[in-house]
């Protein structure tokens, strides 16, 4: 057996430069892993064997040519949500079973202008909605740590095969912490760029003034790689940035000298595990250590962060999940006397609970007579909590904190009761509200060896400051390298 599945982005780059290896043998090796792993742990959808061998092989022989590429021959698995040319595209909903993208999303085709391999497809909450992977239509992924707990959501089977060495990283999509909250519950890296950084063209869309594609990795170099191959303007979507991308990597550098880290004191006052409180304590003392200097700061509008969140990203779904009615994709409904009984039919046995509760709630808040109570004020809200940030970031570089109140919990414990998986978002969905950066990063373990993960901020545009600190606190004290037992 051998052991290039546990390798990282840079580790296998490395072999495949010094032509210790191919991206076959890579390949092989990874769908070997998921072959032995993945009956347990239930992080793919769907794995594109042939497909992928395919890439692999094109990827060797364009190397032999001569062929650049910085991800030639790194094969990476992506979220149900993103759209890959000939691979299926599900949001692990009923109703999108049987569709296959025609076409790359933006972030996709930049990867495979790069010469990523695309492995297949990993689980998820339905159309993203949720944060523990159980609202999956299909299956639900397993937490590799601890096999009766939840991976975390909705990106949690991309987190699980990441931190199971089912692939060497993972695209996740982030609107209100998908990204960053499996991540710190699988022990892995999980990036949220700014809004508008990367393109949302071809991201399935769950709430649009919120939504990010993010990378989700063993390291923080691998992070910083392919968020640079992703990060920039694109005239598909008109949301995307045009700002120029910096060069990420210059950013890692190894210590945090001249760095001021906020600690909000919000996030501090009694309502996480102390576990959890404690592992985040212990990680700002070492960022102390490398040199920051370490500042209280103060994000007041927090107690609205979870209604107003819950409002604005309802609507946006309700608006958004409108185009799914069983005419132009997926699955339809049959027995369908007229149009409008087709669409019923279509969306009551193709939607899951979860995605119509939303659809509902979202349609409520937008509804005349409500949408001036609800959807409007949820936007005055939306403003205070981006002005917190803005003036928070007067007196740092980047914010610390946890990404999660807990730590991974046992599935079946809050798939009953909708607002308490929701209050599990606090420390994560203020972050795509102010359309600011974020990332997880692995800060320790429980005492029942649960993964922990540090939430680093920064503003808009900043993430060249948070993967400095997140590098920095990697190299120093990480847990990033720890793997579990399989
Ligand atoms: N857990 C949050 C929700 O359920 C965030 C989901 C996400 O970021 N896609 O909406």
């Amino acid at each position: 057996m051998s052991e290039l599945h546990t390798l990282g982005v840079h580790e296998v780059l490395e072999r495949l430069n010094r032509r210790e290896c191919s991206s076959e043998d890579i390949v092989r090796d990874v769908l070997a892993a998921i072959g032995r792993i993945d009956g347990t742990i239930d992080g793919y959808l769907s794995v594109a064997a042939e497909d992928a061998l395919a890439q692999a092989r094109a990827a060797d022989e364009a190397r032999r040519q001569g062929a650049g590429g910085r991800l030639l021959g790194v094969p990476i698995a992506v979220k149900d949500v993103l759209n890959v040319r000939g691979q299926p595209c599900g949001c692990a909903s009923r109703i999108l079973q049987g569709y296959v993208s025609p076409y790359d999303a933006t972030a996709v085709a930049r990867l495979r202008a790069e010469g990523a391999v695309f492995l297949g497809r990993t689980n998820m909450d339905e159309f993203a909605m949720g944060s523990s992977t159980e609202n999956s239509a299909f299956k639900v992924t397993r937490n590799p740590w601890n096999r009766n707990c939840v991976p975390g959501g909705s990106s949690g089977g991309s987190a699980a095969v990441v931190a199971a060495d089912e692939a060497i990283a993972a695209l996740g999509s982030d609107t209100g912490g998908s990204v960053r909250q499996p991540a710190s519950f699988c022990g892995c890296v999980g990036l949220k760029p700014s809004y508008g950084r990367i393109s949302r063209y071809g991201l399935t869309a769950f709430a649009s003034s919120l939504d990010q594609i993010g990378p989700m990795t063993k390291s923080v170099r691998d992070a910083a790689l392919l968020l640079q191959v992703m990060a920039g303007h694109d005239p598909h979507d008109s949301s995307c940035l045009p700002d120029p991308v910096p060069d990420y990597a210059a950013a890692l550098v190894p210590d945090l000298k001249g760095m001021r880290l906020g600690l909000p004191r919000e996030y501090f006052v009694g309502g996480s595990d102390p576990e959890v409180e404690r592992a985040i304590r212990a990680a700002v003392e070492v960022c102390r250590g490398l040199g920051a200097e370490i500042v209280d700061v103060a994000l007041p509008h927090t107690p609205y962060v979870i209604a107003t969140y819950y409002v604005i990203a309802t609507a946006e779904a309700s608006a958004n999940l409108a185009r799914f009615d069983g005419v132009r994709y997926g699955t339809r409904a049959a027995g369908a006397e007229d149009p409008i009984d087709l669409y019923k039919r279509t969306r009551e046995q193709g939607f899951g609970p979860e995605v119509k509760r939303r659809i509902i709630l979202g349609t409520y808040v937008l509804s005349s007579g409500y949408h001036d109570a609800y959807y409007l004020r949820a936007q005055k809200v939306r403003t205070l909590i981006r002005r917190d940030f803005e003036q928070a970031f007067q007196s740092c570089d980047a914010i610390v904190a946890p990404v999660a109140p807990t730590p991974a919990y046992p599935i079946g414990e809050k798939g009953g009761d909708p607002l308490q998986m929701y209050l599990g978002d606090i420390f994560t969905v203020p972050v795509n509200l102010a359309g600011i950066c974020g990332m997880s990063v692995p800060c320790g373990f429980t005492t029942r060896q649960m993964p922990v993960g540090l939430q680093i901020l920064g503003p808009a545009l900043g993430e060249g400051s948070i993967l400095r600190v997140g590098h920095a606190y990697e190299q120093a004290g990480g847990w990033s390298h720890r793997r579990p037992p399989l």
